[in-house]
């Protein structure tokens, strides 16, 4: 299967930003937006904006996802919220893993693990990030890191949640710094990630797999992002947040 063959996803993901009144705004300037089947636009709302997304999306081509989830399926865990509960909302999409929850918030592969089979159980259709540090590409280890976090984060997975699972790849030096990866190093990334999965689950499920870039993509980079034979789409921070940028992000994606 090649690349035309496999769902290329642009999500947004707004992080801690956008007040309910202030989402109603945003997704009302996207609204217009082209359905097409080929390329799927995720926005990835705060919880509190999730039940105003779906209201103000409800017959648009914009779907909606939450930014994290928790493992187990209820009990006593003060603040956190659950793959049911987002399920039942009608959210169909979930960050997980995404390098702030892990540097701040203790996000480990064990439990990237168990979030991503928690979302799949449910039927939410998890945005799985991983990537390298700053520290870790400059040592020449970035391959070592992708390999073991996709081998820990997808352990225990059947062929079928891997097809399911999107993979976001995002180089951490890129969140949010303005610098991204050449073209080159991320088509790189995506393509030794898909190397793992084949040699993990075979080429069927490999070449299945959609995987994005994420790390500072704009409407300027966007084009020679997603040319890339393995890059599947992107995962986009802070130009989600500018209704003509994410919407130049999307046609880049329709068009290419
Ligand atoms: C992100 O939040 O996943 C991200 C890639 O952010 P930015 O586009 O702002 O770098």
């Amino acid at each position: 299967m090649k690349k035309d063959l496999r769902r290329v996803v642009i999500a947004g993901n707004w992080k801690m930003n956008k007040t309910r009144s202030e989402s109603t705004e945003l997704l009302k300037q996207l609204s217009d937006i082209s359905a097409n089947n080929d390329v799927i636009v995720v926005t990835c709302v705060p919880f509190t904006n999730l039940e105003t997304a779906l209201a103000v999306t409800k017959g648009t081509a914009i779907k909606v996802g939450a930014q994290n989830v928790h493992f187990e399926k209820n009990g006593a865990f003060t603040g956190e919220i659950s793959a049911d509960m987002l399920k039942e909302l009608g959210v169909e999409y979930v960050v997980i893993g995404h390098s702030e929850r892990r540097q701040y918030f203790g996000e480990t592969d064990e439990t990237v693990n168990l979030r991503t089979k928690a979302a799949l159980d449910a039927g939410l259709i998890p945005l799985m990030c991983v990537g390298e540090l700053l520290e870790e590409r400059e040592a020449c280890i970035t391959e070592e890191v992708l390999a073991r976090q996709i081998k820990l984060d997808m352990a225990g997975f059947t062929a079928d949640q891997v097809k399911k699972t999107v993979i976001a790849y995002e180089p951490v030096w890129a969140i949010g710094t303005g610098k991204t990866a050449t073209a080159e190093q991320a088509g790189e990334a995506c393509g030794f990630i898909r190397s793992v999965i084949a040699k993990l689950h075979g080429n069927d499920v490999a070449n299945a797999v959609t995987i994005q870039y994420g790390g500072s993509m704009n409407a300027k980079n966007a084009t020679e992002l997603l040319a890339q034979a393995d890059v599947d789409g992107g995962l986009i921070g802070g130009a989600s947040l500018i209704a003509d940028d994410f919407k130049a992000i999307i046609n880049a994606a329709v068009s290419g």
